[in-house]
């Protein structure tokens, strides 16, 4: 079959590659297949001149590459690249033979969009710039070894015995600077940028695999800091360590049903009665802390997962607003967050959703879903489109987090939401006389647009009083109620009926 061929020939460049590692001489080969089967008839000779042309091409290509590296290799050399079990044996050594008083640094530095040097101003120029920095890493004064790691990423042990890493630091960030300098000098570039992660080696029991990966996360870390350069510390670590946890106990916590939701009551302006709420998930840890949404969620979004969560959050929420219909309890509408990632497949979005709701027999009065601005500036086509959709079936769409971004006033022009919900960070100081005004117009503005008004983040009766008086629709904040468990939002419900 197809298959068993390919399969053969992968095994034999595997072969091969593994051979030419160590070989003095090097081998090279070509291979051709086909194959002739009931549906797909030649004749013996045909399938061999077939096969023989298809081998021909493979080797035409190969020469052809080997000729462009060769040729490279005699122009310029690039300098061969360390493996990395040998980068770990270099580190596991150096640690090993230390004797107590030394210091070390490990260093990865890369260039940034080094794809584009290539891309731009050719192969050579790319590969003369690798060995130009390599070189110039070689001149670090304190520098154990320096090496290529692979493509455009480098790696040294520094020895820095006696120096405080803040000294350390300032020394690489002058030398990138160096180097910088004297590439855009020599090679007549535009633009040229390194970034370095740097490792202290204190502990000398850490796995060399576990320095390398370490150092990886902040070199890439480093390409959104101003310097170019950042150190592995505590924080990063920590941050590493809940970012795995967060990812890896995620599945297990779902199906465990760790995952709570708090609701957060919001009030009418006008009669100060709680008009309706929004569901607020927390995670509780097997070990009695709650995880508030900003620990996790910005990681979940990362992985997709969120998406699994919201429904998670959906179907919980319409579960009780069940529960309470059947038991003929008052159901208010509650509004439910909607993470970006949904936007990359809304059809499914909409599905999944109408599918809870019919299932659950919810009325869809009862639901508003709040999709932030920044998701609606970065998605507006699938936003509007998915707005439309829920329209159709009489399902209100909140904007969150109104203002929190830096397109507002362009979105208000074709928004389709029915309500706005104005960011809290409008509210977070003392109003000022400014502050007041610019929210005066806001709603003058969403109020001839015919939307209703939710102001998010309420904590002072000033703001309340300012707020009604300015025909806010609902507000919510602490100054009213924090977000709370079922059970106390369940108990406020009827203690107010
Ligand atoms: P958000 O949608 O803007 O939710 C309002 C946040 O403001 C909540 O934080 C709430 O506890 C907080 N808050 C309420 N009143 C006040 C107040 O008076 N003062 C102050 N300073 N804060 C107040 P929380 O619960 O930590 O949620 C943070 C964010 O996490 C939410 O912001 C929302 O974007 C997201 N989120 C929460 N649950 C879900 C969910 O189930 N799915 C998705 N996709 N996102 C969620
Ligand atoms: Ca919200
Ligand atoms: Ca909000």
């Amino acid at each position: 079959t197809w298959s068993q061929l390919e399969q053969m020939n992968i095994q034999l460049q595997t072969l091969i590659d593994e051979h030419n590692q160590t070989a003095d001489h090097p081998l090279s080969y070509a291979v051709g297949y086909d194959i002739s089967c009931k549906n797909h008839y030649y004749l013996i000779m045909d399938l061999l001149k077939i096969a023989d042309e298809k081998m021909y091409q493979d080797k035409k290509y190969k020469k052809q590459q080997l000729a462009q590296k060769q040729q490279y290799l005699t122009k310029s050399g690039l300098a061969q690249s360390i493996s990395s079990d040998s980068l770990k044996e270099k580190i596991f050594t150096i640690l090993t033979n230390a004797n107590g008083e030394k210091e070390y640094a490990f260093i990865m530095t890369d260039i940034s969009k080094f794809h584009l040097i290539n891309d731009y101003w050719g192969y050579e120029t790319g590969t003369k710039i690798l060995n130009f920095v390599l070189r110039r890493m070689e001149l670090f004064s304190a520098s154990l070894f320096v090496n290529r790691y692979h493509s455009d990423v480098f790696v040294a042990v520094l020895d820095i015995t006696g120096r405080k890493s803040s000294d350390v630091k300032k020394q690489i960030e002058e030398y990138n600077r160096q180097i910088i300098q004297e590439i855009l000098k020599t090679f007549q570039i535009n633009y040229f940028h390194l970034n370095t992660g740097i490792y202290y080696l204190k502990d000398t029991s850490i796995p060399a695999e576990q320095i390398i990966s370490h150092t990886n996360i902040v070199r890439e870390k480093a390409k959104t800091e101003l310097s170019g350069v950042c150190e592995y510390n505590n924080d990063i670590a920590l941050n590493e360590r809940h970012c795995a946890d967060t990812i890896h106990s995620f599945k297990s916590a779902l199906k465990q049903k760790e995952f709570k939701i708090y609701f957060q009551p919001k009030i009418c302006g006008k009669d100060q009665t709680i008009a309706s709420a929004e569901a607020l998930v927390r995670w509780q840890r097997e070990n009695d802390t709650m995880w508030y949404p900003d620990m996790f969620l910005p990681i979940l979004e990362e992985t997709g997962e969120i998406q699994a969560l919201d429904y998670y959050v959906y179907e919980e929420t319409f579960a009780w607003m069940n529960q309470r219909q059947k038991e003929g309890k008052r159901v208010i509408p509650v509004s439910l967050n909607v993470s970006p990632v949904h936007f990359g497949n809304i059809h499914s979005f909409a599905e999944k959703v109408m599918a809870l709701i019919k299932q659950y027999e919810i009325n869809p009065y009862h639901v508003i879903f709040e999709i932030t601005e920044t998701t609606f500036i970065h998605n507006i086509k699938a936003v509007n489109e998915m707005i439309c959709f829920f329209h159709e079936q009489n399902i209100r769409i909140s904007m969150d987090d109104f203002g929190s971004g830096y397109s507002s006033l362009n979105a208000l022009k074709d928004i389709l939401f029915d309500e706005v919900k104005i960011d809290k960070r409008f509210l977070s100081d003392d109003l000022s006389e400014n502050g007041k005004i610019v929210l005066q117009e806001i709603f003058h503005l969403l109020k001839r647009t015919n939307k209703s008004i939710v102001c998010e983040g309420v904590e002072t009766k000033e703001m309340v009083d300012f707020l009604v008086e300015e025909g806010c629709d609902e507000l919510q904040g602490y100054y009213y109620y924090k977000p709370m468990s079922q059970n106390a939002f369940e108990k406020l419900l009827e203690n107010i009926v």
